[in-house]
């Protein structure tokens, strides 16, 4: 992968302790009751809603990246998608188990990112 060698070893560690924080706060009552909240408050998909298709929602999905920090990861924005949108979300998030998104810095954002392990 091209530019590993510019990541220091002490970065590479603040990602690896970013996937563990993910991990670890989606196993969470508190995550639990906020995803339940989230889907009773706004049932529908919002990306089907926005074409105007109704879809029931089924995962909660941060609309905003949170790279593990506990604030934002309670405290959203929430979207409420169904799984057919979560899943194309974000060059399929779910499915390849990381995010494509490229951070400020002009690296992988997402700690799940090969790039980053
Ligand atoms: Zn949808």
């Amino acid at each position: 992968v091209t530019g590993t060698a510019m990541v220091s070893p002490s970065r590479r560690n603040q990602r690896r302790h970013e996937a563990q924080q993910y991990r670890r706060l989606y196993k969470t009552l508190r995550w639990k009751i906020i995803r339940r909240i989230q889907l009773q408050e706004h049932p529908l998909c919002a990306r089907c809603l926005a074409r105007g298709e109704v879809t029931q929602a089924t995962v909660v999905h941060h609309a905003e990246p949170h790279h593990g920090d506990e604030v934002r990861f309670f405290n959203g924005p929430f979207q409420s998608l169904c799984k057919r949108h979560h899943d194309s979300d974000a060059q399929s998030e779910e499915r390849v188990g990381y995010s494509v998104e490229i951070g400020a810095d002009g690296w992988p954002a997402d700690a799940r990112h090969p790039a980053n392990s």
